[in-house]
């Protein structure tokens, strides 16, 4: 069975204690490969590769620095349908789209910041005659950089490439849940020829390599992707040491459609927002709000378009829905589903796993698409990121009480809004409190902007110049003149 290696100094080597955890296939519910068990120990032997990478790699003119990161984009599209067929076994997502959406993105983020790099520029200020002042935006140093499982390949790039294309090395942590992209990038960084130590992956426990990242003295940026309360150990343990921090963390994203919205768009685009990625995306548009007049017959198209979705095999053709990405998960959904039930909701479709979907995936981690509706905007299930396939529909009336239902949970990560009243769509764009408000579109994104979350969904932004800036320091310097 394939045992994943760490990435560290431009090898692919064992962990050091030679430990090893099961990497389950979430649709089949086996165990199909192994992946270190990395120690503290692992992580350092990646600093001091690291820190010897730093000072050719940050003085290497940006050119040169972008052709290799080109160089790993094109080589990541040349084995696209590999790379789609190994997320979609470590994580159970369709692999339609894997292989639409997440490894074309990581490609992507690749391209931008290796090219971004080319054109990027700094400021200069004149002071009235007396003197100019420039900013430099040099490279920080070694990064740390940990992501989740529910885009692999997608969110460890978002990282890894502009910390990278800015000069800097890395150490980085995927998810242990989902780790096999990650190490087949490590394998094309050796073929593309990525200078050793510019690039380390050690791969591990959050507890123990997260951590251990997060704790290092020499590793004084951090790039963190995960849940809220992760998000929490993470600025704890930065804050003594006044690391850099960017934290991406949950979210309950509301999701408002207008009686004057384009039903059609709206309704199709509600259902994808709720289920896409069996729900396990940050920006699921989990809560939908939909104004009194057009809620019964909104409902009603809704439960008809979730009852459509096939649930089936993530490798099979047709599967809108594949697996769950483990048990945990498997699990934590099915107790929302029943706590939904116990706080007075009615469960309209979905609520429990389907029957087999085949006889190879009898015992993977599927759990049918579920709306949920009559529940107060209070109760935990509206309130707490269950990130599964779980959606509520409430009813509203007037546009201050859908802007306060939205806006009432310690989340602001995106919220998406359908209206055809473009004077409404710039007041929901003042007054709701996320990083992205989506008018009359839903995961719509651009790569040059600012890219997060207010509140308990996160600090910083990442995505363009934000992204550049994040990885640098800002320097100035001040001449009389
Ligand atoms: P998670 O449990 O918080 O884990 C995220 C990463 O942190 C994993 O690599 C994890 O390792 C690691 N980790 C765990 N404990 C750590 C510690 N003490 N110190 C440092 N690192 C530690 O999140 P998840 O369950 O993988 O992902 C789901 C969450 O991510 C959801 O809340 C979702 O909303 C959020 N998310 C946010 C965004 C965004 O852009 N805002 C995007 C995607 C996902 P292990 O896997 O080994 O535990």
């Amino acid at each position: 069975m394939l045992k994943i290696k760490n990435y560290i100094n431009g090898q692919l080597v064992e962990p050091q204690a030679g430990r090893y955890l099961d990497n389950v296939e979430p649709a089949t519910g086996k165990v199909y490969s192994h992946v270190p068990d990395s120690e503290p120990s692992d992580v350092e032997r990646a600093v001091v590769a690291a820190e010897q990478a730093f000072p050719s790699w940050s003085a290497m003119p940006a050119e040169e620095r972008s052709q290799r990161m080109l160089k790993i984009a094109d080589l990541i599209e040349a084995r696209i349908d590999e790379f789609a067929k190994a997320e979609t076994v470590d994580n159970g997502k369709p692999l339609a789209l894997a292989r639409a959406v997440d490894i074309p993105r990581a490609v992507k983020n690749f391209r931008f910041f290796a090219t971004s790099i080319l054109h990027s520029h700094s400021e200069s200020h004149v002071t009235g005659g007396t003197a100019i002042n420039y900013t430099l935006r040099q490279p920080r140093g070694i990064a740390g950089l940990i992501s989740p499982w529910n885009l692999p390949l997608y969110l460890f790039s978002w990282k890894v490439a502009p910390a990278m294309a800015t000069g800097n090395t890395t150490v980085a942590k995927p998810s242990e849940v989902t780790p096999m992209t990650a190490y087949m990038l490590s394998e094309i960084c050796c073929e593309a020829g990525l200078p050793p130590g510019v690039l380390n992956v050690v791969h591990g426990l959050g507890a123990k390599v997260g951590a251990a990242i997060t704790a290092h003295p020499k590793i004084m940026t951090i790039s963190f992707t995960g849940g809220t309360v992760t998000g929490r150990e993470v600025a704890k343990a930065a804050a003594p040491l006044f690391k850099k921090v960017s934290l991406e963390m949950g979210g309950k994203n509301p999701n408002i459609v207008f009686a004057d919205a384009d039903m059609d768009q709206a309704l199709d685009n509600s259902v994808r927002a709720a289920f896409a990625n069996q729900g396990q995306i940050c920006l699921c548009g989990s809560r939908i709000f939909v104004e009194k007049s057009a809620f019964d017959s909104f409902v009603e198209r809704f439960i008809r378009a979730t009852k459509a979705l096939k649930v089936g095999d993530p490798l099979e053709k047709g599967s809108d829905q594949g697996s769950l990405v483990s048990k945990a998960q498997f699990e934590k959904v099915g107790n929302y589903v029943n706590l939904a039930a116990e706080e007075g909701g009615e469960i309209l479709c979905g609520g429990a796993p389907p029957p087999p979907v085949n006889d190879r995936c009898k015992d993977g981690y599927f759990f049918q698409p579920t709306a949920i509706v009559g529940l107060g905007t209070d109760c935990r299930v509206n309130q707490e990121e269950i990130f599964g396939p779980v959606a509520t529909i409430t009813p509203f009336e007037t546009e201050d009480e859908v802007i306060d239902y939205a806006n009432g949970t310690t989340y602001g990560l995106s919220a998406s809004v359908w209206t055809q009243n473009l004077n409404r769509a710039h007041r929901f764009g003042e007054r709701i409190d996320s990083g992205t408000i989506w008018v009359n579109c839903w995961l719509l994104r651009d790569l040059r902007v600012p890219f997060g979350g207010m509140k308990q969904s996160g600090l910083g932004r990442e995505g363009g110049d934000e992204a550049l800036r994040f990885f640098t320091e800002p320097k100035n310097v001040c001449i009389q003149t």
